[in-house]
């Protein structure tokens, strides 16, 4: 028997990645979907303008769209909800017993709420001991901002490898991470902004040190490396791109950093989690690769690509990465988390 799982602004581009990436999923099965009471009450056909390539089933079209208050009888909850409702939503359902698995960014940085990329820091699972304490047994777990994933799991290898000191990111963000309608046409087109609203820099600029650092049995203990973010949106569909410059704590060769990025393996890949890329990073070696229409697709959006892993006089590492925001970035993330959930018998 699958395991029931509801999906929090199930109308949204996350909400419907969600239904489209858990369609056919060997564990979970969606039986529960919420939305704004402006969704509330239709069934999800009606409710929801499908954006996506294919369409929803018919069992998961006729299921009619719930408000996010709950009862639901699904335990486990996804969340694509925005942030401006999600942080007391998903407090709420967390104090009702559910486990919820979020994209949003209001809980993440709480003290005892995990910041999960699984093949990165599974071991901050532990804050969940804490956590259902002061709850009563539900719980929150997040995964990072889009950009977010991509950057630390480029970064973990080489922090383990040769230990960071200093990083310096530009990004090149996708329209899909502003969700639907997002950046107005006459903005994107033959333009790039350089800003996402949303405080995007402060977060690329914090979550990375939470994801690499430790969990004490206490609190998270933060990396202790600086890093630095400037962002921008352009006119591509879906995939972050991302030119990362990294100063070490032990010189390395390029050929060295690429193997170790290359070589990178987690608790997912060792376990076979369903949603697990076999090689969560891929190393291009062509010259103008990693490219978003080219590369996003790979391990179907699961894994990061990077490419261009040069020696660099100013810092000591460049390198470029590409995340599919939508997929390892959002719902793939979350899908994964509660994979790696699932296999630790942490669901309720
Ligand atoms: P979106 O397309 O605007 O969808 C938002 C969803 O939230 C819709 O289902 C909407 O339902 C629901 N919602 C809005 N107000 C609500 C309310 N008052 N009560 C209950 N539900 C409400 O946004 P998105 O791009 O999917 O992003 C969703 C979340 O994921 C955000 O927190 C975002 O920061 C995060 N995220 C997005 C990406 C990305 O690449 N897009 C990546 C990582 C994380 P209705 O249709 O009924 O209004």
């Amino acid at each position: 028997m699958k395991i029931p799982v509801g999906i929090l602004g199930a109308t949204g581009a996350v909400g419907q990645r969600f239904v489209q990436l858990l369609a056919d999923h060997p564990w979970f099965e969606v039986a529960e979907l919420a939305a704004s009471d402006r969704s509330a009450g239709r069934p999800y056909r009606e409710a929801c303008t499908w954006r996506l390539a294919g369409a929803p089933s018919d069992a998961v079209a006729d299921i009619r769209v719930a408000t996010c208050e709950g009862p639901f009888r699904a335990k486990v909850l996804f969340s694509g909800l925005d942030s401006s409702v999600a942080g007391e939503v998903e407090a709420g359902l967390a104090g009702q017993g559910y486990a919820v698995v979020s994209n949003a960014r209001n809980h993440r940085m709480d003290p005892d709420v995990p910041l999960l990329i699984p093949e990165v820091n599974p071991d901050h699972l532990d804050a969940l001991d804490a956590q259902r304490r002061r709850t009563g047994g539900g719980y929150i777990v997040t995964n990072p901002n889009c950009s977010v994933v991509g950057l630390a799991m480029a970064l973990a290898p080489l922090h383990r490898a040769f230990g960071l000191r200093e990083v310096a990111v530009a990004t090149l963000q996708a329209l899909s991470g502003a969700g639907y309608p997002g950046v107005a046409s006459m903005d994107a087109t033959d333009n790039v902004v350089p800003y996402i609203g949303g405080g995007e820099e402060e977060k690329i600029e914090a979550e990375p040190r939470r994801i690499l650092g430790r969990f004490d049995g206490r609190g998270f203990v933060p990396a202790a490396f600086a890093i630095s973010a400037a962002v921008h949106r352009v006119p591509v569909s879906d995939g972050h791109t991302m030119a990362i410059f990294v100063r070490l704590e032990r010189k390395t060769s390029a050929a060295d950093a690429a193997r170790a990025l290359a070589e990178f393996r987690g608790e997912p890949q060792e376990r076979r989690l369903p949603s697990a890329p076999r090689r969560p990073i891929h190393v291009l070696d062509a010259p103008d690769r990693p490219q978003p229409r080219l590369d996003r697709d790979r391990e179907g959006g699961m894994a990061v690509s990077v490419g261009r892993v040069r020696e660099d006089r100013t810092f000591d590492l460049k390198l470029e990465a590409l995340v599919h925001n939508t997929i390892r970035g959002a719902a793939g993330a979350a899908i994964l988390n509660a994979e790696l959930l699932k296999a630790r018998d942490l669901l309720p």
